[in-house]
Formats: C-alpha cells, structure tokens, sequence
C-alpha cells in the first residue's frame, strides 16, 4: 500500500468517526509525508491543523492507520507549505503571518494553506466610502472570557479564537452553524469584541443578515446602493448572523455576493453563522453556497448534562447568587434545549426566591420551574401548533396555508406564525415556508404585530393564553 492509499483508506474510517464539520475542518488537505518505523508524519495546512490533530484526534488517527498497518505506533504532523501539497513551487511558499497584499486582487500565496479555493475572478466591486457612519454593532457584554467551553462548541470556540489572533489569514470565512440559544451570536461577538478591544484600529462590522437586508432595501429605496456597498470597503472583519434568512432574497444575495468577494480579495475577514449548514438553507444561490463551504465550517450542538451543570454553576457564580449543586443539578437535567433556556430557568428560579423571600432550594426549584417543565416535557410540535390553532379559530390548515389576504384567515396565520416562534423557536423561513412559501419577512412582521398586539389589547392577549393552556394540553 503506497501512503496515498493508507491514507485513502484511514480517512475513510476516520470520517465515520467525527462530525462532518470536524472532518472537513481538520482533515481536508491533509496527506503521510512519510512511514518510517512506526512513525507516521502527516503534512497538515496550518499550525492549528497541526494542534488538532496531533491533541484531539490522536487516537483516532492511530486507531484506524493501525487497523492497516499494524507496525504504526505514532502520529506527528508537519506544516506544509502551499496547499498541503509536497514539492510546491518555492514562489507560492509562505508562511501564515506573512504579510496582507495591499491590493485589491488575491494572491494565491495568501491564501490560508490548505484550504484550496477557486480563484475568484471577480473585480472588486466597492469603492471609496462617502460620509458613512460606521456602526459596529458590538455589544461588550459577549467576550471569550465569559464563554464556557465544552466538547460542544470547542471547535466554533477555538476557531474565532484562532481568527482574533490572525485575522483575513486563517479561514475565510469561518461559517458556524447551530441551532438557537446555543452561542452563536455570543461567540461571534466576542471575537469582534476582541479584535476592537486588542486591534482598536481594525473595522469591525457585526450585522443580523434580516438588519443586512433591510438596510440593503433602503439604501436601494433611497438610490444609495453604491454607497452602501462602499461602506463595506473599509470593513477589516465583517460579521453576518444568521445568513439562513437571506434564504430565498435573491437580490440581498447578489449583493451580498459582490460585498463576499470584495472583501475575499483584499484578504478581509467574514464570519457568518446560521442555524444550520450551508447545504441546508433552501434557496441559497450556489455560487454563495460554494463561498460558504470553500472556508472552515464548525458546528455547535446542544450541550451535555456536564456542560449543562458548569453553565449553570458559571452563571450562578457571575451573578453572585448562591445555589445547591441539588438545585443545580435539577435544573440541568430538566432545561435540556440549549443555553439561552438554562439562563432563563436560573434567573426565573432567582426572581423566585426574591419575591418569596426563601432561599434557593430544590423544592423551591420545582415550584419555580414547573410551568416550564411542562412545557418541555410536552415537546410541542408544529402541527399541534397548527392543529390548535386551526381549531380555536375555526378556520381550515389548507385556508391557512393558502396565499391570499382574508382578514378572517390572516389573523389566526399570524397567531400561528407567532406561536410557532415563541413557542419552539421556530426559524423564520422555517414558519414562511410552511405558511406556503412566504417569505421570512412576513412571518416577522406577523410576529412582530401580535406581540405588539398582545401587549395593547386584551382580546389578543387571551386568546394568546387559551392558545397556550391548549398546548399544554394537547395529549402527546
Ligand atoms: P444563538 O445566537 O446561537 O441563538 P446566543 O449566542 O444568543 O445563541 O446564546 C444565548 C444565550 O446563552 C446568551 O445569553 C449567551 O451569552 C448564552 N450562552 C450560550 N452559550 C454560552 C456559553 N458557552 N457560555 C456562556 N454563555 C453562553
Ligand atoms: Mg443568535
């Protein structure tokens, strides 16, 4: 078996092993620079390849070389220049901190080792700013300092860190998906936090991609697109939250496209998270889809009941309350969904013991949670949602469904769209979607007026409560 083929086939066992993002993350251009008395080395792209490996996935790599070559006893990497490939011309050699091109086209020697790309063709598209206010967005209470770090989200973590500490150079773009109340946003701050805070004089951009879009539909409102796009030029890391909803917008993504590959070139850097992988998010141009994938993409799931319990006790630390690691515990095996909902419990469970004026304890804990427990237990499902819904208001799924404006029909839709958002945190284009294809924005603006509806009007806000109670009541 030549090296090619023992790595051929160690990757193929490897893959079976780790997350998709993991694999195509760490083991993308990747190749045995040599087999010799059980040492094997293996050419990675870059130094952060390199610690992966050879920490994390160790075990793994050894498991599967040995179960072909049992002579191997360990692994070591090596950088490799250029591509990860062996005997690259010495021109295109260079290591990762070399220094940014000035211009504005890409030199392929800059781009991160390893993580080979199309060459984009493309000019950029913006030009000089005019009378811009630049707006970062950031909020400085998201730092890495108060980012917990589990086996849940260490890849996502490591990889903004990885990026605060060598901007435009590592990964571009770095695309973190997972699913809500899970850090995303948190993560994706905390590195603009940390750029504006270590590098004051870098441009840091953070922008939802609905603000994106709706900041994009004005500037074309108001004939001020070219000055919109110029106000991106000078942006040294631009940070777009959940892209999923640029889903099916083909305009904000031709746009967004010319602002991608402007920025590509002059080696700025773009992070982009969405609540799930670039593949997955319906009707995303492919030209973008394949920009996306062409960087690193790492993941963040749900955490364990570990992880649960060192959140908890972290955010009960923070906020200077004290509470029994029985009362932890319960709140960690009962809130399983993600992170936002574990903060939610703790600080329910503190206004608790406020306005009863006991201490926090277990059976305080119980009574406390109980409304929500039952909520989670219930696991709601978008046809109950539905299914209630239709019946409350006597009005059919399909009429639901259907296009058209009836005042009698687009009130219960817009109930619905609110509950599935409230209620199971439903994506946008999820909720347009099922809604027969509308578009994410609509579902918005309806949840947007029953919430403002609900607060204004009494009518709405009981039926709200019916609603819920018959949620809660639904047979599983
Ligand atoms: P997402 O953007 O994925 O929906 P957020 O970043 O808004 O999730 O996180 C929801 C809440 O949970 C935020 O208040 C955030 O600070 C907190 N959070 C999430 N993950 C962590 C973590 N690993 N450590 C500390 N706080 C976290
Ligand atoms: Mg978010």
């Amino acid at each position: 078996m030549t090296n090619e083929e023992l790595w051929k086939a160690a990757l193929g066992q490897i893959e079976l092993s780790i997350s998709k993002a993991n694999f195509i993350t760490w083991f993308k251009n990747t190749s045995i620079q040599s087999h010799e008395n059980g040492r094997i080395v293996i050419g990675v792209p870059n130094g952060f390849a390199k610690e992966w490996l050879e920490n994390k996935y160790n075990l793994y790599i050894i498991k599967a070389l040995k179960s072909l070559a049992p002579d191997v006893q360990d692994i070591k990497c090596s950088i490799l220049p250029n591509n990860g490939q062996k005997g690259a011309p010495e021109t295109f050699k260079k290591s990762m901190d070399g220094a940014r091109p000035f211009s504005g086209t890409q030199n392929d020697s800059t781009i991160p080792t390893g993580f080979s790309r199309k060459r984009i063709i493309e000019k950029p598209v913006l030009t000089a700013p005019s009378g811009e206010i630049f707006q970062s967005n950031l909020n400085t209470r998201y730092t890495f300092n108060n980012f917990i770090v589990a086996e849940n989200n260490e890849l996502a973590r490591a990889a903004c860190f990885a990026i605060s500490q060598n901007l435009g150079h590592l990964y571009n773009p770095l695309f973190i998906y997972g699913g809500v109340g899970l850090g995303k946003t948190h993560l994706l701050q905390a590195l603009g936090n940390e750029i504006a805070e270590k590098q004051p004089e870098k441009r840091v951009k953070y922008i939802t991609s609905e603000r994106f879009t709706s900041e994009l539909v004005e500037s074309i409102k108001s004939q001020t697109v070219d000055q919109f796009k110029a106000e991106y030029e000078h942006i040294d890391l631009l940070i777009i939250d959940d892209v999923q909803f640029l889903s099916g917008r083909e305009k904000t993504q031709n746009e967004f496209f010319h602002i991608f590959n402007a920025l590509y070139q002059l080696n700025k850097q773009i992070v982009i998270s969405s609540d799930r992988t670039p593949k997955a998010i319906p009707t995303l141009e492919e030209r973008l889809r394949s920009r996306f994938e062409g960087g690193m993409i790492a993941d963040i799931s749900r955490p364990s009941l570990e992880t649960r319990t060192a959140i908890l006790e972290t955010k009960a630390k923070e906020k200077g309350v004290v509470i029994d690691s029985a009362s932890i515990h319960f709140i960690a095996e009962h809130i399983k969904e993600n992170v936002r909902e574990l903060e939610g419990a703790l600080a329910r469970v503190c206004a608790y013991s406020e306005f009863q004026k006991v201490p926090i304890g277990l059976s305080l804990v119980q009574k406390a949670l109980s409304d929500m427990l039952i909520q989670t237990k219930k696991s709601v499902k978008l046809d109950d949602i539905v299914k209630i819904v239709s019946e409350f208001y006597g009005v059919s799924t399909e009429e639901m469904v259907k296009k058209g404006r009836k005042k009698e029909i687009a009130h219960p839709r817009q109930v619905a769209m609110y509950l599935l958002r409230t209620e199971l945190d439903t994506p946008f284009s999820t909720i347009g979607d099922f809604f027969g294809g509308r578009d994410h924005t609509t579902v918005l603006h309806a949840v947007e007026k029953i919430t403002k509806n609900r607060e204004s009007t009494l009518r709405i806000r009981e039926e709200i409560a019916s609603l819920k109670e018959k949620l809660q009541s639904t047979p599983v």
